[in-house]
């Protein structure tokens, strides 16, 4: 099902993990951002496009982590784009001949390892060299990269509908998840990312995090805050006093918790 969230702005929840897929709306077909996880969703999203007579004219992945790389046959074959160090990343990831069984693996026991298509995974490219937008016939969807959560990870804003996509930030149910996977210093990073948010935050009506809930003008500001003192409180190591986590936690998202202390200890142990 598609709930509009703005003028030309629509989001597809995935039961996994609360993601969400977002459409906006173009001249000749649609933009869609991060189409989904599991094959009977996306197939479901591919039938509420075409029941509205939209075509998908492009498709843009937040991030090189699996849950945001993914397609269906049935949203065709348009162009697919990440920021070219998002692009570089998957690249990268393809060149080993087992990175999709290694996906499958790592989603066993989870109940959907049946159930998400790697045929058309990370088929994505860098926007032409020099732009910071997406090249597409629609309203303007300004790219704004840094190095937080992932390489090349990348939130969209669409400033003439006010919506900023959040990719794997500013959720209402995650913390936020550091790259903890060789960036020199991940702590910086994540606060730079919150600041270039910030730097667009006044122009935000509609905050759609990669996963969780749609937040209004109200949130966006009160979003930062939440992940920037969560961030500020793993740097000091302190135990971080954050609804998303610890008895606050929404039900179903206990293990948030777990995620939380795993990530805690690593940090410990990074530059050890
Ligand atoms: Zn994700």
């Amino acid at each position: 099902m598609l709930t509009q969230v703005a003028e030309g702005v629509l989001v597809h929840e995935s039961e996994f993990v609360q993601s969400n897929a977002i459409v906006v709306q173009g001249r000749a077909g649609v933009l869609l951002i991060d189409p989904g996880v599991q094959d009977h969703e996306m197939a479901c999203l591919a039938n509420d496009l075409s029941d509205s007579g939209w075509t998908v004219v492009a498709g843009f992945s937040t991030h090189p982590d699996w849950d945001h790389l993914l397609w269906h046959a049935r949203l065709g074959a348009a162009p697919r784009y990440g920021t070219a160090r998002c692009a570089a990343t998957v690249r990268d990831l393809l060149s080993d001949p087992g990175a999709k069984a290694d996906i499958i693996a790592h989603l066993d026991g989870t109940g959907i390892e049946e159930h998400v298509p790697l045929d058309l995974f990370g088929l994505i490219a860098g926007p032409p060299a020099g732009t910071a937008r997406i090249p597409w016939d629609g309203p303007q969807v300004r790219i704004i990269e840094h190095q937080a959560h992932a390489p090349g990870h990348a939130a969209l804003f669409i400033e003439e509908r006010g919506v900023l996509v959040a990719g794997d930030m500013l959720s209402d149910v995650l913390v936020p998840m550091l790259d903890l996977n060789g960036a020199a210093d991940p702590i910086e990073d994540y606060l730079a990312a919150l600041r270039l948010l910030e730097g667009v935050a006044g122009d935000v009506d509609v905050v759609v995090p990669g996963h969780g809930s749609v937040g209004g003008a109200d949130e966006v500001h009160a979003r930062i805050e939440r992940d920037r003192a969560y961030v500020l409180a793993l740097r000091a190591g302190d135990v971080p006093h954050d609804p998303r986590i610890g008895p606050s936690a929404k039900p179903g998202w206990e293990w948030v918790s777990d995620v939380h202390n795993g990530q805690a200890q690593r940090l410990r142990d990074y530059h050890t």
